[in-house]
């Protein structure tokens, strides 16, 4: 067997007793968490409570934040992200990031996708191709085939984020984290990236905050209540819903908070 056969009962992403503090503020309190490969994970609760802060632990976007201090551990793929000798640019590029607000860079639609391809490499013969499937993938190639020198920024919001997610995909990540990816956006696009989010977990493992509980219920596999910097309740989609264990977590699911 070579390295590259991964246990498939492995899960994508493991953290085990994450404690962080902001400066002297314990944000997060003991969270352990087990997301299988190929799932899409929901984490709801309410604001404040944490949720951001724990995704941006999975690919070590809280490094940039000063006095920010974690404790445990966090196993991507079996490989602890926190220990000595891990290239960080290298896991950014394997854990990828969208946020609520699009946020495309002011250029091209094309320039915008080719970023981190160049960044990483990419041989500027496979660099159409890769743009296009790219796009496809984000179901945004009919929308901007024919206008890829465009500014970014002239699309609308919907189609600003799906552009979003076109750059992440562009650099092959193995997992994505949506944070309020739909929050900005109407319910036609809204509904255009569940959808798209759902494709995708064939491909990836997808980890997303959102506040909209019929779209934690609609497309996540997993969800996880976060509250107070707890993570009171992780548990298939179905059962939160329909049986959670936890009066806070029924309590937050029915409006009741
Ligand atoms: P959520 O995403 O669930 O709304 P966050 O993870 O953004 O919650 O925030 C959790 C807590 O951490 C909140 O009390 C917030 O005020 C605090 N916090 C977030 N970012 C910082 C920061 N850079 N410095 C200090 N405190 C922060
Ligand atoms: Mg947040």
């Amino acid at each position: 067997m070579t390295e590259a056969v991964q246990n498939v009962s492995q899960p994508q992403i493991e953290a085990e007793n994450l404690n962080l503090w902001y400066g002297e503020k314990q944000v997060l309190k003991n969270i352990s968490m087990q997301i299988p490969r190929n799932s899409v994970t929901a984490l709801i609760g309410p604001s404040g409570s944490g949720k951001s802060t724990f995704i941006r632990c999975l690919n070590r976007m809280n490094d940039l934040i000063k006095n920010c201090r974690v404790e445990g551990k966090i196993l991507i793929e079996g490989k602890d992200i926190y220990g000595p000798d891990v290239d960080v640019v290298e896991l950014r590029k394997n854990v990828g990031m969208v946020f609520q607000k699009p946020n495309p860079f002011p250029m091209s639609i094309y320039d915008n996708v080719a970023y981190g391809p160049r960044i990483h490499g990419a041989n500027r013969k496979d660099l159409d191709g890769i743009v296009e499937q790219a796009l496809r993938s984000a179901a945004i190639w009919e929308e901007t085939s024919d206008r890829l020198k465009s500014p970014a920024l002239s699309l609308s919001g919907g189609q600003q984020q799906r552009l979003c997610i076109a750059r992440t995909l562009a650099v092959k990540p193995r997992t994505i984290l949506f944070d309020e990816p739909t929050s900005a956006l109407d319910p036609i696009s809204t509904a255009r990236i569940e959808d798209l989010i759902m494709n995708l977990k064939k491909d990836y493992t997808i980890v997303i905050v959102t506040h909209n509980m019929q779209q934690a219920a609609r497309i996540s596999d997993y969800t996880g209540f976060f509250l107070s910097g707890e993570l009171i309740e992780f548990d298939q989609t179905r059962q939160i819903f329909h049986n959670p264990q936890e009066k806070s977590t029924e309590d937050y699911i029915t409006g009741r908070f």
